[in-house]
């Protein structure tokens, strides 16, 4: 994951939740895309490293386990570099210039200057940080699909020259919910409309009391439909209570209560999940040397795969190592 800062509630819908799922099941590599970031944000690298921190704080207070899982900062295993390298002499620039991403970002990021050359090739970097660690299958959203099939085909390229090194990863599709920005758009530091794992409950709140709704409940008295409400999306990945939704969909559209209580409802739901994440949080923040630990350790597992992936890269290619 490229370290941007603090998390918000949609990465931990779309993603978080699921590595903790996965870290039980699987023995997993999360990685802190530094390179990635410094791709991007080259001109003014200042905040990458406090947004590692901030990023690592995120994950572990959403129950990433350090102990089940390897993270690392991926400029501290040196072979991503490696990797990359290797990997970028295979790679056809018409693969990277058809990638739709490339283009979308460009489009998208319009505030920084994406035109060097490294933007282009990044999803060689990407691919070389799945093959790295010889990963069969990566969790990612339908987004980044094009990015899997690119590394697939880089594999079946690679494997044609130098010989079966690499497998092809598979797509992990995991259940992802829908997570509504406050403007009703995705939720994106990008768009500001977002809700952050370390907002306090109180920073929350006055974020949510004026969240889109569904525009025809204008007057408490007008009813709505909560399919066409982003607070809906919320309180169902947060709101557990079957009884309480059923009557909240039925309040909606009876107009039996305002938005404001039924984000009140929400508010109560939100508090249940966030508080003991937050604690959590608070507790890391306060221990920078076990932080530290995390990383090295992270790193000293992933390195251990890392440099026998290149021993085998290197004597494929037939280099000297
Ligand atoms: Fe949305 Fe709740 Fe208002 Fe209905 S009552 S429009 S679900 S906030």
């Amino acid at each position: 994951m490229r370290p941007t800062g603090k998390l918000h509630y949609g990465h931990m819908a779309g993603a978080l939740i699921n590595w903790v799922d996965l870290q039980d099941k699987y023995n997993c590599f999360f990685g802190i895309a530094d390179w990635h970031a410094l791709m991007s944000d080259y001109i003014d690298p200042s905040n990458i490293k406090s947004n590692c921190k901030e990023m690592l704080l995120d994950w572990l207070a959403v129950g990433v386990d350090p102990n089940k899982a390897a993270i690392f900062v991926q400029s501290q295993i040196k072979q991503h570099a490696e990797i990359h390298l290797a990997l970028s002499m295979i790679t056809p620039l018409g693969w990277l210039e058809r990638c739709p991403t490339y283009k979308e970002q460009i489009l998208n990021l319009k505030n920084k200057d994406l035109s060097n050359y490294a933007f282009l090739g990044y999803p060689v970097l990407m691919a070389g940080d799945i093959l790295l660690y010889k990963s069969f299958a990566v969790p990612v959203g339908e987004d980044q699909n094009a990015h899997l099939e690119l590394t697939r085909e880089v594999v079946r390229r690679f494997n044609n020259f130098y010989g079966e090194v690499f497998l092809e990863p598979e797509t992990l599709l995991t259940k992802s919910a829908k997570m509504p920005g406050l403007d009703g758009r995705k939720m994106s530091k990008s768009y500001d409309n977002a809700l952050n794992i370390a907002d306090d409950m109180d920073i929350v709140w006055n974020k949510l009391r004026t969240m889109t709704t569904d525009p025809a409940r204008e007057r408490k008295t007008d009813p709505g439909t909560p399919e066409k409400c982003p607070v809906w999306d919320i309180h169902k990945f947060f709101n557990k209570d079957k009884e309480e939704m059923l009557e909240l969909h039925e309040g909606c559209r009876k107009a039996v209560f305002g938005c404001i209580d039924c984000k009140k409802k929400l508010m109560v739901h939100l508090k249940k999940t966030m508080d003991p994440i937050q604690t959590r949080r608070a507790e890391f923040e306060k221990r920078e040397d076990d932080l530290k630990q995390i990383l090295e350790s992270g790193a000293a597992r992933a390195r251990k795969v890392a440099e026998q992936t290149m021993d085998e890269v290197y004597t494929a290619m037939g280099l000297l190592h």
